[in-house]
C-alpha cells in the first residue's frame, strides 16, 4: 500500500508562506495531478513530499509510515523533473541503471529491471546509445524509465513534459498514461497545463496561493468549480461570469430573468461555460465582436451588457461580427458564485 497523507503542511521562506496548512490524501495507486498557476506552491509541495525541502510544520506519511523525518532515499519514491537530469556521458542503459547501482543491486537483476523499464518506454533499441546523442523526447523517456526501474512506491513528476514540443507532448502524454495505468504506481504529477491535468488525472488538486482550493475528479472540477478561480483557470476558453441581481421573479442576468439559488443576497454571480449555450428566441443578448473558426467549432467573442463573453458554437452556424446573438444557457450547466467569498453557491 502506498497511499500518501499530508496533514497540516506549512512551508515558509522567511516571512513568505508558500504552503498554508495543506491537507491532502492520495489513494494507493491513484494518479493525482497538482494543478495551478506559476508560483502557487505546487513544486514546493512536491519537494516536501520528496524530502528535498523541509516543511515548517505538518506531517507526511506514505503507506501509513511517517516519512517527513526521513531523508529522501529512505522514502521509497522516485522523481522525474522537467529538465530530465539525464547524464549525457552515460549510455541509456547506465542512466536507467543509475539508481539500482546506487543500491548495490546484483548485475543480473539490474539488467532485468533496466530492460523491463526500457521496454515499457519503447527505448529498448537505444540502450547502448550515449544519452547526449538523444532527442528531447528520447531523453524524457530515459528519465521516466529510470524512475520506473526503481519500482518506487510513489512516483513524483514535476512538469515532465514541459520541455517537449506540442506534438511530442501529446504523444508522450498518452504513452505516460498507458504506462502508469499498467505499473499502477501511486503518482503525484505537477503541471500548470489544465488539459494535461484533465487527461491524466484520476483526481486533480487545484492549488491557488499556497492552498488546495479543490480536490476532485477532472469532470467535477470542470463542471462544478468550487471557486471562481477554478472556473476561470480550468477550461479554454474559461468560464463566463456575469453579475446577477435579485428580482421578485428570480435572478436578472443581463436583462434575462432566470431561476437561481434561494439565498439572501442582492447580487451574486452567474457563470456558464462557453460550450453550454445555444441560439434561442429568448436568452442572453450580445453583440458579436470576433469570430474565430476552429474547424470542429467556432469561438465567438461577444459583448453582453458590457461584459466580455465567449461562446463555442457549431461551425455550420453563420455568425458575423457586429450582429446580435441571443443565447440560452443550458439550465443544468449554470453555476452561481458568491462575489464576496468567490466560492460556489450550491
Ligand atoms: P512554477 O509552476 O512556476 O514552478 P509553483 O507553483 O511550482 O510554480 P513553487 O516553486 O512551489 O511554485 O513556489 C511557490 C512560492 O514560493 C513562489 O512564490 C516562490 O517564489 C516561493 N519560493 C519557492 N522557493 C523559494 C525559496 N527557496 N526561497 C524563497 N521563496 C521561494
Amino acid at each position: 500500500m502506498a497511499e500518501i497523507t499530508v496533514a497540516g503542511l506549512e512551508k515558509s521562506y522567511g516571512s513568505f508562506t508558500a504552503l498554508h496548512g495543506i491537507d491532502l490524501h492520495v489513494e494507493d495507486r491513484e494518479f493525482l495531478v497538482l494543478l495551478g498557476a506559476s508560483g502557487c506552491g505546487k513544486t514546493t509541495l512536491l519537494r516536501c513530499i520528496a524530502g528535498l525541502e523541509t516543511a515548517s510544520r505538518g506531517e507526511i506519511a506514505i503507506g501509513g509510515r511517517r516519512v517527513d523525518p526521513l531523508p529522501p532515499r529512505a522514502r521509497k519514491i522516485a522523481m522525474v523533473f522537467q529538465n530530465y537530469a539525464v547524464f549525457p556521458h552515460l549510455t541509456v542503459f547506465e542512466n536507467i541503471a543509475f539508481g539500482l547501482r546506487m543500491k548495490k543491486m546484483p548485475n543480473a537483476e539490474v539488467d532485468e529491471k533496466v530492460r523491463r523499464a526500457a521496454t515499457m518506454m519503447h527505448i529498448e533499441q537505444l540502450l547502448a546509445r550515449y544519452s547526449g546523442q538523444l532527442s528531447g523526447g528520447q531523453r524524457q523517456r530515459v528519465a521516466v524509465a529510470r524512475a520506473l526501474a526503481m519500482e518506487p512506491e510513489v512516483l513524483l513528476m514535476d512538469e515532465p513534459l514541459s520541455n517537449l514540443d506540442a506534438l511530442l507532448r501529446l504523444e508522450m502524454r498518452a504513452e505516460l498514461k498507458g504506462v502508469l495505468q499498467e505499473s499502477r504506481t501511486t503518482t503525484i504529477y505537477v503541471t500548470h497545463d489544465q488539459v494535461e491535468a484533465m487527461s491524466l488525472a484520476d483526481r486533480i488538486a487545484v492549488m491557488h496561493g499556497g492552498h488546495i482550493v479543490q480536490h476532485a475528479s477532472p469532470l467535477d472540477v470542470y463542471r462544478d468549480p468550487a471557486t471562481r478561480f477554478v472556473g476561470s483557470f480550468i477550461g479554454n476558453p474559461p468560464m463566463n461570469f456575469l453579475p446577477a441581481t435579485r428580482t421578485t421573479a428570480g435572478w436578472e442576468v443581463a436583462g434575462l430573468t432566470m431561476p437561481g439559488p434561494a439565498i439572501d443576497a442582492h447580487t451574486i454571480e452567474f457563470a456558464v461555460r462557453p460550450e453550454d449555450l445555444t441560439p434561442a428566441e429568448t436568452g442572453l443578448t450580445g453583440r458579436v465582436k470576433v469570430v474565430e473558426p476552429l474547424g470542429a467549432h467556432q469561438l465567438v467573442t461577444m459583448d453582453v451588457a458590457g461584459h466580455h463573453f465567449r461562446v463555442v458554437l457549431e461551425s455550420d452556424l453563420v455568425v458575423r461580427p457586429g450582429e446580435t446573438l441571443r443565447l440560452a444557457p443550458r439550465p443544468e450547466r449554470v453555476r452561481w458564485f458568491d462575489p464576496t467569498s468567490q466560492t460556489a453557491i450550491d
